[in-house]
């Protein structure tokens, strides 16, 4: 088998940074992946949210094709259509006024917080009192650059490459009281994810948004919303924070964004892009013709096949679905999300663990984050008939471990025992 080859030589030639699932893709087709033995597997990570279109979508080969064709890559140091044509298309929607585009979700990070700094720094010099720290949330996930991990709250990913980037103090999440005695003249940015995604599908509560927009409007810090995750359809609306009636000053997005051709933007009002002058910030590949051009198909694909009032209906029936699961297993103690970012949060990480295992095994990709949180970022072309495909997958994994460990609905048995 393949797999076996590839395994023994990433083994000895790559760093060590994940442990792979024992599959190796071959090809995508709509909402499933097919392995190199041919199987099929439905989709319902698209490579961590990142494949909104599923697999081989026609505008998204179209725009690859032409575009490569024509012209890959310039350097920012000249013009190409792309770039105004795409960030056009995210003023409008997003409801912010200027875009800077890099390759990544980090690096889009990174540019937002090198903006709130600059941003701080020029409020400074025109006499105004404000500092230069930044409000973090427990639980949040940025990224793995070194502006990221310093704002990211896992000390697994912060603590190995310490000193990390100083200024940062992590609030609760959504506790509008830690965040009201920590903030002060001091705070140049408040840092939050509309959706926690990697610290488990945990949205934001409506008064814990209006505080932090509140209390940032109040000194001329700025609110900075982490939208790679949640951002560009994937819970109904454009951005998460749409949801809440909220203007962030400046936001990212990132991993849906050109459907698997890396890219990033970081959005901002016209406030804070005063900061920002040639020579300041830059990027090599970023917001290169290939990457813009096929980001431009994958907005208009949303529009014009009507993708978010889809993902809204497919998202509330999966949502409603894992609900009624959750009647029939206590071992599932919570469902979270919005649209197509769900999670249902399961009892103990050994569980999480063993779930995924074994919807692998009977063909459906999902992955647990958090420890405990089975997470749910399904392409946006997924229909109610793999919604029902998943769920009694689900519900047979929970009544055979039921079962197998005689907890009958009740759940004092799980994370003791082995799958
Ligand atoms: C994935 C993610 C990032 C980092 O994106 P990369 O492209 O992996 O650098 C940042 N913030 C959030 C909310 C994410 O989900």
């Amino acid at each position: 088998m393949k797999l076996d080859a590839v395994r023994a030589a990433e083994s000895r030639l790559l760093l060590s940074t994940y442990e792979r699932n024992p599959l190796l893709f071959e090809r995508g087709e709509s909402v499933y992946l097919i392995d190199e033995k041919g199987d099929r597997y439905l989709d319902l990570l698209s490579g961590i949210g990142v494949n909104a279109l599923g697999y081989r979508h026609p505008a998204i080969e179209e725009a690859i094709a032409t575009q490569s064709r024509a012209l890959i890559h310039t350097s920012n140091l000249f013009f190409h259509e792309g770039q105004a044509a795409l960030a056009q298309r995210l003023v409008d929607r997003m409801g912010l006024d200027r875009v800077f585009f890099a390759n990544s979700g980090t690096e889009a990070w990174e540019a937002a917080l090198k903006l709130s700094r600059a941003h701080a720094g020029l409020l400074r010099a025109e006499g105004r009192n404000i500092g230069t720290k930044f409000l973090a949330l427990e639980q949040s996930f940025h990224g793995r650059t070194f502006g990221s991990v310093s704002t990211t709250a896992k000390a697994k990913y912060r603590e190995p490459f310490g000193p990390v980037v100083p200024g940062v103090e992590f609030v609760r999440f959504n506790d509008v009281s830690d965040l009201r005695a920590k903030f002060s003249n001091e705070v140049c940015a408040v840092l939050v994810e509309s959706i926690q995604g990697e610290g488990g599908i945990r949205p934001l509560t409506q008064e814990f948004f209006n505080a932090a927009r509140e209390l940032t409007q109040s000194t001329g810090a700025l609110l900075v919303v982490d939208e790679i995750q949640a951002g560009l359809g994937r819970t109904g609306k454009w951005c998460g924070y749409q949801h809440y009636g909220i203007l962030p000053d400046i936001t990212t997005l990132a991993k849906p964004l050109a459907a698997g051709i890396p890219l990033g933007a970081v959005l901002c009002t016209e406030e804070v892009a005063r900061a920002i002058h040639p020579g300041m910030h830059g990027t090599t590949f970023g917001g290169g013709p290939l990457a813009c051009a096929v980001s431009i198909a994958v907005i208009d694909a949303i529009e014009s096949e009507g993708l978010l009032e889809h993902i809204v209906e497919v998202g509330n029936y999966f949502r409603e679905s894992l609900h009624a699961l959750a009647k029939r297993h206590d071992l599932i103690v919570d469902v979270r999300g919005k649209g197509l970012m769900l999670a249902a949060e399961v009892e103990s990480a050994h569980l999480g663990a063993y779930v995924v295992k074994e919807m692998l095994k009977r063909h459906i990709v999902i992955n647990c984050t958090s420890e405990t949180a089975l997470r749910f970022l399904p392409p946006y072309i997924l229909e109610k008939e793999h919604v029902d495909h998943a769920i009694v997958a689900l519900d047979e994994i929970f009544t055979e471990y039921e079962a197998a460990h005689a907890v009958g609905g009740v759940s004092q048995a799980g994370g003791q025992v082995h799958g």
